[in-house]
C-alpha cells in the first residue's frame, strides 16, 4: 500500500478520475463506508487522533425505526473515556437497571446490573438516530472529519490486489474516494465482503422476530421484561412513552402467523401479558408489524490489503441479548486503537489489520456461541406448543451460585474482553465549538 493520502488529503478534484472515468475524485487517509454505530465511532476516534476521515452514508438521515437502541455499560464506559457520556445522557433516554423474564406462574431476574462495578450499571435505551447524530456532531468538531450523506458506496477500487478506495453514487452523480484504508462498516448485507473475496461463515438461527410498538400508560410496569412459555417468547422494552415489542417466531413462520389473522396475534399477546391486553387494539394492520429475519454470520478473515470490515459487516449478530451495537462500537474502538498510528504514518500493513481481527474475533465468536445456545435452549424451546425455557440440570445448579448468577449481567453489560479507548486527545484540539461538516447532497 503505497498511496500516501496525507499529501493531498481532502483534495477535492472535480475532474477525471485516474481510472479514466468522469466522476469527482476525493482523497482521504481513511474512507469509512456506512455511518451506523461502527462507522460513526471509528470515524470519530480516528478524527480525534488526527487522521483524515471521510464517512459515506447512503441515507439522507439516521431516522430508521426498529434498529438496535440499547447502549450497554461497555459502550457507556467508552463514551466516558471519550469524555462524551455526560453529554450523551443529556439526550432523551430510558434506563433499565435489570432485565426480568415472566414465565408461566413466576417471574425471574435474568440480569441485574446493579451489582456491577461501573459508573453506568444499567442499559441505556436511546433511539439509534439520536446516538448517531450525537456521535457525528462530536466528530464534526474535528476539521479532518467529513460525513457525506446520500452517498452510496457501490464498488471497491482495486489495483494490483490492493483496495484503494471506493466508487459511490450521490444524487449529483458518481464519485470516487481514494484512500489509504477503506473500512467497510455498512452492516449485515455488505456487498464489499464478496467484492473483496472474503469468505462468510453463516449459521442458521432458528428464529425470526416481529417488531411493533404499543403506547405506555400510567401504571404500566417500569421494567423492561421478557415473557417465555406456552409456545410464546416476547420482549417488552420500556421506551418511556411506548413499549417496543419483539415477538419471536420460529424461522420462516411469518406468513403462517399473518395468515392466522391479526385477531389471533393480538390475543396471543394479551394472554401472555394481560395488563397490556387493552393496548393490542392499537395494532390495526399488519403494516405496523415489521419482520426481522434473524441472521448470524462471520467473516473468516476481516481484511485484505487496503480493506477492513468491522461491526455487522464482519459478523452479523442475532438480536438475542441486544448486543449488536455494543460489539460494533467495540470493533470501532479496537480498529481506531490499532490503526490511528499506522494511518498517520501513511503505511498500513496487513498485520495491522490482522491485529484488529485478533483483538475482536474471539469475543465475537464467544458471544455468537452464547447467543446460539440461548436461541436453542431458551428461545426455540419456549416456542414449541406448551414449551418453556429449558436449561440442562448442571446449568440450573450452577446458576444457584451468586458469582455464576451474575454472569449473564456481566456478559450482557461488558461482553467478553472489553475494549477501552487507547489514547486521549483533548477535545480542545478540535477547535472549540462544534462545526459539523456534514455534506448532504440534497
Ligand atoms: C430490528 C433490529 C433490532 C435490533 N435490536 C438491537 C438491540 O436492541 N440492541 C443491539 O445492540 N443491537 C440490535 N440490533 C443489531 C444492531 O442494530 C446492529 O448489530 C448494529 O447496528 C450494527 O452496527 P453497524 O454499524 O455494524 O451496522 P449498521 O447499524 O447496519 O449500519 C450500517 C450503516 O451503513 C449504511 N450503509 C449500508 N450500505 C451502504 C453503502 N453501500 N454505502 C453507504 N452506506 C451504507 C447503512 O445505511 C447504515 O447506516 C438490531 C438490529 C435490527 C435489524
Amino acid at each position: 500500500m503505497t498511496l500516501d493520502a496525507r499529501e493531498d488529503a481532502w483534495r477535492h478534484v472535480g475532474s477525471r478520475d485516474p481510472a479514466g472515468g468522469t466522476g469527482e475524485v476525493r482523497r482521504a487517509t481513511c474512507c469509512v463506508i456506512g455511518c451506523g454505530p461502527a462507522g460513526a465511532v471509528v470515524g470519530l476516534m480516528l478524527a480525534r487522533e488526527g487522521v483524515d476521515v471521510l464517512v459515506l452514508e447512503k441515507h439522507a438521515d439516521f431516522l430508521r425505526d426498529f434498529r438496535g437502541d440499547t447502549l450497554h455499560p461497555s459502550t457507556m464506559e467508552i463514551m466516558d473515556e471519550l469524555g462524551l457520556a455526560d453529554g450523551l445522557l443529556r439526550l432523551r433516554h430510558a434506563k433499565a437497571p435489570r432485565v426480568r423474564a415472566r414465565l408461566p406462574g413466576r417471574t425471574i431476574t435474568v440480569a441485574d446490573f446493579g451489582h456491577l462495578k461501573t459508573r453506568h450499571p444499567y442499559i441505556t435505551f436511546m433511539p439509534q438516530w439520536d446516538f448517531l447524530d450525537f456521535v457525528t456532531k462530536e466528530a464534526g468538531r474535528y476539521p479532518n472529519f467529513r460525513l457525506e450523506m446520500n452517498a452510496e458506496a457501490r464498488e471497491l477500487i482495486q489495483e494490483d490486489g490492493v483496495v484503494r478506495g471506493v466508487r459511490y453514487e450521490t444524487p449529483d452523480g458518481s464519485r470516487e474516494v481514494r484512500a489509504l484504508l477503506t473500512i467497510a462498516a455498512d452492516g449485515r448485507s455488505s456487498p464489499f465482503r464478496r467484492q473483496a473475496g472474503l469468505k462468510v461463515v453463516s449459521t442458521s438461527p432458528p428464529i425470526d422476530v416481529l417488531w411493533f410498538r404499543f403506547s405506555r400508560r400510567e401504571g404500566d410496569p417500569e421494567d423492561t421484561f421478557g415473557y417465555a412459555g406456552d409456545g410464546r417468547f416476547m420482549a417488552f422494552i420500556n421506551r418511556s412513552d411506548y413499549w417496543q415489542v419483539a415477538y419471536v417466531i420460529p424461522k420462516g413462520a411469518d406468513r403462517r402467523v399473518r395468515a392466522a389473522g391479526l385477531e389471533a396475534f393480538r390475543r396471543s399477546i394479551g394472554e401472555a401479558v394481560p395488563e397490556l391486553a387493552d393496548r393490542t387494539e392499537e395494532l390495526r394492520e399488519w403494516e405496523a408489524v415489521k419482520l426481522l429475519s434473524v441472521q448470524a454470520d462471520r467473516l473468516r478473515r476481516w481484511y485484505r490489503p487496503g480493506l477492513l470490515c468491522i461491526g455487522d459487516a464482519a459478523h452479523a449478530m442475532s438480536p438475542v441479548g441486544g448486543v449488536g451495537i455494543n460489539l460494533a462500537v467495540a470493533d470501532a474502538v479496537a480498529a481506531a486503537n490499532a490503526l490511528a498510528g499506522p494511518l498517520k504514518a501513511g503505511r498500513v500493513r496487513s498485520r495491522d489489520l490482522a491485529a484488529v481481527q485478533l483483538r475482536r474475533e474471539l469475543p465475537t465468536r464467544a458471544i455468537q456461541a452464547l447467543q446460539s445456545f440461548a436461541q436453542r435452549r431458551v428461545v426455540a424451546s419456549s416456542l414449541r406448543p406448551g414449551g418453556a425455557p429449558s436449561l440442562p440440570a448442571p446449568a440450573r445448579a450452577l446458576l444457584r451460585l451468586r458469582p455464576v448468577r451474575d454472569l449473564p449481567a456481566r456478559i450482557i453489560a461488558f461482553g467478553i474482553w472489553p475494549v477501552h479507548v487507547g489514547r486521549r486527545a483533548p477535545l480542545a484540539s478540535a477547535g472549540g465549538t462544534p462545526t459539523e461538516r456534514k455534506e448532504t447532497t440534497r
